[in-house]
């Protein structure tokens, strides 16, 4: 109950949906409603907003922050896309991976689709965006959240991602890749609760079989031949699917390195990777969130000749 209480605290976040709207306009129109906005936050306090006062968050300027009882679900502006309610933490992996306008990308399980819609703000609806999930119904959904979204740019398709090729001939553009697999959700402030022993045993097996299925979908991602960049996310604060993952990768794929992300964000990833990024309550007002960049080696020595 108490960590229930902890989600009902944490600040609500609403990402401007650029594909249809602008931060500028977004904050005129809430104004009008009788909103208070008291500009970019400066630290994590600002974050602690009374009823009706908002502010611009201070790591990602198209994300506007609100008390935690505001609830937009049935606004006009979310309603007509050009707000997306989404946690902070969950808009990381589109705004580093920062694919530009124009080029192909793959979110490789991608329902119900808030990050694809954010990568599709981020390519401005140019280029391609191949997007796989298996569950049939979460794909449905995204269909819906994407065309609200005003998103153009996408292909899905109901496929595992690991049965996509990545030597077929449509995939040889491919530069970057969002993978957010499936994970314990352990970082989900209102999933969290007490656990019995035979239940943390049972977690242990199925924490081990989500670890093998997250680094078996970051190896086959990896394998794209014209891949620059992939990002790597899971909401789940369990190191066994976070930096132990992304370790057996890096090993098994000595071509590809870690990119230092975000020297101001608050909170890193366990050593030694703190290249990476996590987030929390406490340190981030978020939920639980883990972020690695990788990139290819040979591209990045090529860059600095
Ligand atoms: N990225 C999504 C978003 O921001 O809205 C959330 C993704 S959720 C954490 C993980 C998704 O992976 C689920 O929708 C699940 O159905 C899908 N999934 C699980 N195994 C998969 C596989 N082998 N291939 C493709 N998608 C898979």
């Amino acid at each position: 109950a108490q960590q229930h209480l902890a989600g009902n605290k944490l600040p609500r976040y609403v990402r401007v949906n650029t594909l249809k709207t602008t931060v500028e306009d977004t904050v005129d129109y809430l104004k009008r409603e009788g909103f208070s906005y008291l500009g970019q936050a400066s630290r994590l306090d600002d974050l602690t907003l009374k009823e009706k006062h908002f502010v611009m968050d201070q790591h990602l300027p198209e994300l506007l922050v609100f008390s935690p009882k505001t609830d937009f679900h049935d606004h006009f502006l979310y309603k007509a896309g050009h707000i997306i309610l989404q946690d902070k933490a969950s808009c990381l992996p589109a705004y580093l991976l920062n694919p530009p306008p124009g080029c192909h990308v793959i979110d490789a399980c991608a329902a119900p689709g808030n990050k694809s819609s954010h990568l599709a703000a981020i390519m401005k609806n140019k280029g391609k965006l191949f997007a796989y999930d298996l569950d049939a119904k979460r794909l449905a959904t995204m269909s819906t959240l994407l065309l609200r979204a005003g998103v153009t740019c996408q292909q899905l398709a109901n496929q595992d991602f690991l049965k996509v090729d990545p030597y077929s001939p449509q995939f040889k553009d491919v530069e970057y890749i969002l993978l957010d697999p499936s994970c314990s959700g352990s970082g989900m402030v209102c999933l969290r609760g007490d656990v019995s022993s035979a239940d943390q045993e049972k977690d242990q097996a199925r924490l081990a079989s989500l670890a093998s299925f997250q680094l078996r979908c970051l190896n086959h991602g990896l394998k794209f031949p014209g891949l620059k960049r992939l990002v790597y996310s899971t909401c789940s604060i369990h190191s066994q699917e976070n930096e132990e993952v992304v370790t057996a990768c890096l090993q098994q794929n000595p071509g590809f390195r870690l990119v230092p992300l975000m020297a101001q964000w608050p909170e890193r990833g366990l050593e030694p990777l703190t290249k990476c990024l996590r987030a929390s309550t406490a340190k981030t007002r978020t939920h639980g969130f883990f972020v690695a960049l990788l990139e290819k080696y040979s591209e990045a020595v090529e860059k600095k000749q």
